[in-house]
């Protein structure tokens, strides 16, 4: 006899896994200042903070704007529907 696997449990860990994830991020980020991008040489990289866990968001100088609100994993869990409604 095996055990059923179940997708949604594992989906919820998954979700919980990344939600600790996000907590983690936010805490490292807390005290992070954002990087004043008019102070960069031309031809560097753009820097911006990620709307939910303040990550650094880094793009091409001639990235296409507008530019995105949210970093790579944030951006999953949006995605999913797995972003607490009040980081938003
Ligand atoms: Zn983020």
């Amino acid at each position: 006899m095996t055990k059923p696997v179940s997708p949604v449990s594992d989906e919820q860990r998954e979700k919980k896994t990344a939600l600790a994830a996000l907590a983690k991020r936010k805490e490292e980020n807390k005290n992070k200042k954002p990087v004043d991008n008019s102070s960069l040489r031309a031809g560097s990289s753009m820097y911006f903070q990620c709307d939910v866990c303040k990550g650094e968001i880094v793009l091409p100088e001639d990235y296409q704007p507008p530019r995105p609100r949210l970093c790579t994993p944030c951006e999953r869990m949006e995605r999913r529907g797995w972003l607490p409604k009040e980081g938003i």
